[in-house]
């Protein structure tokens, strides 16, 4: 019997159970996926957005200004990258200044610090490749980016680290209400727990409706990407927004922490939750709708491109709260844009309901840093050397795009929640995110992980499941 169990290892259910795990509570989190990180979290913008764009008094737009004043220190305290480059919205036309205007008027009663409206003049000595035509545009620079997939990891670990179990490859399929709290029936045997967080990112929905009788409905919002290579990654150095339509925040031009330049995403509803794939409609919007803030953008540049799935509940605000027919059972549901932003504080708004609900007391000996995986580039050249003479797995190159050593893929492999496959490794290390998206890195890469988890080639994964690469060696033909 758990205390509470968490559907769900994206940012939600990591940072509610890195909160949690500051109090005597037995928490597990509930993965149906091989890894953290594998759902809407993975594939978003990365930005930690101001908080101009929600409404006023909703509980978006607070938990979006809190998350980015706690990401800074979050980010220092967990060892992951985050960079306050500040935002601009492009405003075209004299025309559409009132829109600009209400979204700085929303920010300041949102309260976000720092916002002006720039003229012209302005936004281009701030960013030249702001196309010619831009009449003003809103600056706010307390916004960032942020690497998703380090930010999920990094408190996945420190959950852990700090006693909260993962389970992963186990899907929930039904949950029943019992005496005393609640059972879970995965494919992988039946849980049973005091409490719920319901963490589940688009298929939130399907567990609320599950418990309650008072139904919720989340549907799909697809956002298509074009990524760049490095070599485009200075072309802007802010990120740069269109003004909102109602779907969202519109087509964003941004550097990533990593140096590279994102171009998206689209807003496309539709009825598969597993819908990830991009299609050429989505691929021509982005490029149109970017080209109208910026010019020249080097679209040659593409090294790959992606989708996410936004979980846009039909009253689009986020559903923080203990349902009400369904005592225990905590919905962190509709957590669409800006939850990546939002995490920090919608972990602190879980543990503090759980808290209250359960009468929790913290813990004496909570660890609350965690440090990432050692990057031999930020080392000066008598550090890295020192390294090497060390451990010479620092020494040999496995990705040469992104230049990650096999001293770093052993460490992300043999780390708590290490990785267990390509992507696993490529979300902690960076090798296959490159110029040629692994095709020279993935066999040797392969044989790393073939090594260091005592596994045959054969049951290497890109993505778990049934994912596997070789299926067959040239002799089986012969
Ligand atoms: C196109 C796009 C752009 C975005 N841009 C930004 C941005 O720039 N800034 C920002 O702040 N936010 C942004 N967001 C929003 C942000 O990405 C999400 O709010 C956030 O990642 C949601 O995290 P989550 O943990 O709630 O959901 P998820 O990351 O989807 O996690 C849910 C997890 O539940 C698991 N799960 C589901 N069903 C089961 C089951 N039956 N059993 C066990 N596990 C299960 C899934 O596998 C998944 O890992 C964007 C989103 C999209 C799609």
């Amino acid at each position: 019997m758990y205390d509470v169990i968490i559907i769900g290892g994206g940012v939600s259910g990591a940072a509610a159970a890195r909160e949690l795990s500051r109090y005597q509570v037995k928490a597990c989190v509930l993965e149906k996926e091989e890894d953290v990180c594998c759902g809407t979290s993975k594939a978003n913008s990365a930005i930690v957005h101001a908080g101009y764009d929600a409404a006023t008094g909703s509980l978006m737009a607070k938990l979006n200004v809190q998350g980015n004043e706690m990401m800074e220190q979050l980010s220092k305290d967990l060892d992951f990258p985050f960079q306050r480059r500040g935002s601009l919205v492009i405003c075209l036309s004299e025309e559409d200044m009132p829109e600009l205007q209400a979204l700085y008027d929303r920010g300041v009663a949102n309260g976000v610090k720092g916002l002006q409206i720039l003229n012209r003049e302005e936004v281009l000595e701030m960013e030249p490749n702001v196309v010619d035509q831009v009449y003003a545009a809103l600056y706010a620079p307390t916004a960032g980016i942020v690497c998703p997939f380090h930010l999920n990891i990094a408190l996945a670990e420190n959950a852990y680290a700090n006693g909260v179990d993962f389970r992963f490859n186990t899907e929930v399929l039904d949950i029943k209400k019992m005496e005393e709290g609640y059972e879970l029936i995965t494919n992988r045997g039946i849980y049973h727990t005091r409490y719920v967080v319901n963490a589940a990112g688009v298929y939130a929905d399907r567990f609320h409706n599950m418990v309650s009788e008072h139904k919720i409905h989340i549907t799909p919002r697809r956002g298509d990407y074009c990524l760049l290579d490095k070599r485009a990654g200075t072309h802007v150095s802010r990120t740069i927004f269109s003004l909102p339509t109602k779907k969202g925040k519109g087509v964003l031009v941004t550097p990533t922490v990593h140096g590279n330049l994102l171009v998206g995403p689209t807003a496309i509803d539709i009825e598969d939750k597993e819908g990830t794939n991009t299609t050429k409609e989505g691929m021509d919007q982005v490029i149109t709708k970017a080209g109208q803030n910026v010019k020249n953008l080097p679209m040659r540049q593409v090294i790959t491109s992606f989708a996410g799935l936004r979980a846009h509940e039909d009253g689009h605000e986020f559903i923080i709260e203990e349902v009400e027919d369904a005592k225990g059972f905590i919905d962190c549901a509709g957590i669409e844009s800006p939850g990546l932003t939002s995490c920090p504080a919608i972990g602190v708004m879980v543990a503090d309901l759980l808290k209250e609900k359960m009468g929790l007391v913290k813990k004496e000996n909570f660890i609350a840093t965690r440090k990432g995986i050692l990057d031999p580039d930020t080392l000066s050249k008598e550090e890295r050397k020192a390294l090497i003479k060390e451990n010479p797995a620092y020494g040999n190159i496995i990705c040469r795009c992104e230049m990650v050593t096999e001293g770093e893929i052993i460490d992300a492999i043999r780390r708590p929640l290490g990785a267990r496959s390509l992507d696993g490794v490529k979300r902690r290390t960076r090798a296959g995110m490159g110029r040629c998206q692994s095709g020279f890195c993935s066999p040797r890469t392969m044989e790393i992980l073939a090594r260091e988890c005592g596994m045959s080639m054969f049951d290497i994964t890109k993505s778990g499941g049934k994912s596997q690469i070789v299926v067959g060696t040239n002799k089986d033909v012969l």
